[in-house]
This record gives structure tokens, C-alpha cells and sequence, in this order.
């Protein structure tokens, strides 16, 4: 059993080691980011409403995020547990997060806080590059695919996200810094943030979390 949650500015990694750490601990990860990509790509109601914050860089309202996370979290998948990716990002959900698991009798047990230099965190986003179709992440410099502009897991198109333009990281930095890096103190407070470096490599990052997470 693990519900944990990853924390991080954007661009620390989390979605990197999120496809690890649910592939060694077999839980689902549940990144509400991807869920709002795909209702984009869907074009779906939730998607328009997300969009224009999305874009800007900006959060997405607290009851709509909330909402479609819990509503996430009553599927049967996440019997054994979950890793939540971009997910609370606000005090407000945070509550929110704590008195639905209460109410079932569960609650979050570890939270990984990666940490990143701000510079090192620009550079990483606006080199990030996606696969279109699966979702994996590389880096024009520092995880290459094998052939350029193509996923090495399932020979998708790698893109580019609408947000990860210079100016848009900036504002997602300091609404960062402004309404989530308080979550620090909060699952602090509750004795259960793990401190990761995440300037490291990639795999000593993953290792430092698992040691975290001592399972
Ligand atoms: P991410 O993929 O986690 O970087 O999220 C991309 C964007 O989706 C964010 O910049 C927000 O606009 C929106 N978003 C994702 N998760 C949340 C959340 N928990 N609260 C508010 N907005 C969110």
C-alpha cells in the first residue's frame, strides 16, 4: 500500500520518475496535467474550461481540479494505493484531498518534494519534447530519443507542450513558488515529506526516492 504524492516546481522531474516509481511500486499514476491534455485533445467541456488557464500558465480553478482527482481516485485501480503527479497544488486542494481519503478511512502517506535550482528548471522545460501519442518525456539535450523527433517507445511524434515556451515556464515558476511550495510545510507539519535533490542524475534521483519511500 503507497498513496504518495509528487511535489516539485515544474520541470523537477516528477513526470520522469513518475513513470518509474508507478512501474516499481504497481500503482497507477494519476497526473491531473495529463488528464486536462487529453480532454484538450478531446475536446471535451472540461478541456475548453481548463485550456485558457492552462496556457497562460496559470492554475486551473480549485473545484474542477479537485473534482475530477477525487473522482480519479474512486476507481478501483487505486485499491493499492496511487501516485498523485501535479496534484494538490493548492492548500485549498490539499483539505480537500485529506477529508475525502478521511472519509474512506485512508490517508497520504509519503509526499516526494523534489527540488531544482530555478535556472536548471527553465533550461529543462523549454528543451522538454513529449511523445504525442504515449505521453513519454525526453530532452533535446539531456534524454535524447534515438531518432530525432521520434519516441523511442512507440515511434510516436514528439512535440513540443503549448506551455513549455519561455515565458509561460517563468509564470508557472512563481505560481509555483506562490500557491505550492506552501504544501511543503503542510505534509511537513504531518511528518511526511521525503526532501529529494533533484539536481542529481536521473537514476541517483530515483534511488534517493526509493530509499525515501523505504519499501
Ligand atoms: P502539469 O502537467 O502538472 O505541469 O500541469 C499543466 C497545467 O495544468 C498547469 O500549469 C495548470 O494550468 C493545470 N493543472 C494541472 N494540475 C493542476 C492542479 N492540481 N491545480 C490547478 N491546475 C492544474
Amino acid at each position: 500500500m503507497l498513496r504518495t504524492i509528487l511535489l516539485g516546481p515544474p520541470g523537477a522531474g516528477k513526470g520522469t520518475q513518475a513513470v518509474k516509481i508507478v512501474e516499481k511500486y504497481n500503482i497507477p499514476h494519476i497526473s491531473t496535467g495529463d488528464i486536462f491534455r487529453e480532454n484538450i485533445k478531446n475536446e471535451t467541456e472540461l478541456g475548453n474550461r481548463a485550456k485558457a488557464y492552462m496556457d497562460r500558465g496559470e492554475l486551473v480553478p480549485d473545484e474542477l481540479v479537485v473534482e475530477i482527482a477525487t473522482d480519479r481516485l474512486t476507481k478501483d485501480d487505486c485499491k493499492n494505493g496511487f501516485l498523485l503527479d501535479g496534484f494538490p497544488r493548492t492548500i485549498f486542494q490539499a483539505e480537500k484531498l485529506d477529508e475525502f481519503l478521511a472519509q474512506r478511512g485512508e490517508k497520504i502517506d509519503k509526499v516526494i518534494n523534489i527540488d531544482v535550482e530555478k535556472d536548471a528548471l527553465v533550461k529543462r522545460i523549454t528543451g522538454r519534447r513529449v511523445c504525442k501519442s504515449c505521453g513519454a518525456s525526453y530532452h533535446v539535450v539531456n534524454i535524447p530519443p534515438k531518432k530525432d523527433g521520434v519516441c523511442d517507445l512507440c515511434n510516436g511524434e514528439l512535440i513540443q507542450r503549448a506551455d513549455d515556451t519561455e515565458e509561460t515556464v517563468l509564470n508557472r515558476i512563481d505560481v509555483y513558488n506562490k500557491q505550492t511550495k506552501p504544501l511543503v510545510d503542510y505534509y511537513d507539519k504531518a511528518g511526511v515529506i521525503i526532501n529529494i535533490d533533484g539536481n542529481k542524475d536521473l537514476d541517483d534521483v530515483l534511488a534517493d526516492i526509493v530509499k525515501g519511500l523505504g519499501k
